[in-house]
């Protein structure tokens, strides 16, 4: 495949995923694969392995892929991990928080919910508190970057408050696996769920959940569901070198292996976390000198995604204002918090810091043209 024959993205996506990908990735997808061949197979093995390197040097881990958007695997997990007679506490913050607790409800499984608040990072003093007070809790959970608004949750501290009072700890590092260094063994989580197209720059499939060894052996015949089970799906995994129970989605996994290659290259998870923290950096304190505000203070925001408050000139609208970047080659995201008006701009994916001076010329060109447009029009 002649990479330069390949036709460039019509736009860059600065969104938390599905995010722009290389075309060396995209190029990986180029032909079939046979979901039971043993070629296809030790790729999906090596996949496995080289994700719990991702996630631990500590012996004891394991990992198993799982078809879907990054939500199945979440939902694989609780309803896999949390036993009939368990109690999960979900520690929420925005939106994906919120999903996990509406994962375990559908499910039947008992769950409580301690709500932050969506500008506040979860306070493993409260955390503590509440194990202290209810010993039915049987597992925790948490998100790791609440992508609803950026916020990066202290999981390591509640790991320890998790970890001193024995429950189990469930992580959704779904938005900053592979884009932040985290120790799973360090942080204590028992169970981390990620996807394929979020850090580590993968195209939309599959997800992951990586767990500890000894807790994943444990669950046998606890799922809710057949095709979510993870445990059944870990094991055939785990016994028959690679194969999936159900159709695998062969190029998507292809193209992972790619783009961990390329993570690889780029000096790991070190190297990537600082790219995109300059990319971060440079997008608000660009957006700063154009008049914006974060939603959130500087010590609670992830290099991930950020949430911008609208400006408060009567001339911004935020599908205007999309529909100009975009002509001008960015995509940005909407905001989702409730309690204000913002928008969201993501700094993952194959974009860097030399990328971040377009994106901003093509911001304060849509913002002159809608401010244009206002005082002729009024
Ligand atoms: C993206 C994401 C998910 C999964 O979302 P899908 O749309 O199902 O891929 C879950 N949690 C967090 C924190 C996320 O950012």
């Amino acid at each position: 495949m002649d990479l330069n024959l390949m036709p460039d993205n019509p736009y860059v996506l600065l969104t938390p995923g599905p995010l722009s990908t290389s075309k060396s990735v995209r190029a990986a997808m180029f032909r079939d694969w046979c979901t039971w061949d043993a070629e296809y197979n030790d790729i999906v093995q090596a996949v496995r392995s080289r994700l719990v390197a991702l996630a631990t040097d500590t012996p004891g881990y394991t990992s198993v892929l799982m078809q879907g958007s990054g939500t199945f695997s979440v939902e694989s997990c609780i309803t896999t991990a949390v036993p009939d007679d368990g109690h999960l506490l979900v520690l929420a913050n925005g939106h994906y928080g919120e999903r996990m607790a509406r994962i375990a409800e559908r499910a039947g499984i008992q769950a409580t919910m301690l709500d932050f608040g969506e500008t506040d990072a979860v306070e493993p003093g409260v955390v503590r508190e509440e194990l202290a007070n209810d010993p039915t809790i049987s597992h925790v959970a948490v998100v790791h970057c609440e992508t609803t608004t950026g916020m990066l949750n202290p999981v390591e501290a509640i790991g320890s408050v998790v970890k001193e009072a024995g429950r189990i700890y469930i992580v959704d590092a779904m938005s900053s696996f592979g884009g932040i260094p985290m120790d799973m063994a360090g942080i204590g989580a028992d169970f981390l769920v990620s996807s394929a197209n979020k850090c580590i720059q993968g195209v939309p499939g599959f997800g992951f959940i990586l767990a500890r060894r000894s807790e994943m052996e444990t669950l046998e015949g606890r799922a809710r569901s057949l095709s979510l089970d993870a445990y059944e799906q870990w094991k055939v995994m785990e016994d028959k070198g690679g194969k999936w129970r159900f159709t695998s989605p062969t190029h998507v996994v292809r193209a992972f292996a790619q783009a961990l290659d390329e993570l690889q290259a780029e000096g790991g998870v070190a190297a990537r976390h600082a790219r995109y923290s300059e990319n971060q950096r440079l997008l608000v304190q660009g957006l700063r000198e154009l008049g914006f505000r974060t939603l959130l203070p500087d010590v609670l925001q992830s290099p991930i995604i950020t949430s911008f408050l609208y400006p408060e000139t009567g001339a911004f609208e935020f599908g205007e204002f999309y529909s100009r970047l975009k002509a001008m080659g960015y995509v940005i995201y909407p905001g989702k918090v409730t309690g204000a008006a913002t928008f969201r701009i993501g700094t993952i994916g194959e974009f860097g810091p030399q990328d971040v001076p377009g994106l901003l010329k093509a911001v304060a060109q849509a913002l002159d043209e809608m401010q244009g447009e206002q005082t002729v029009g009024s």
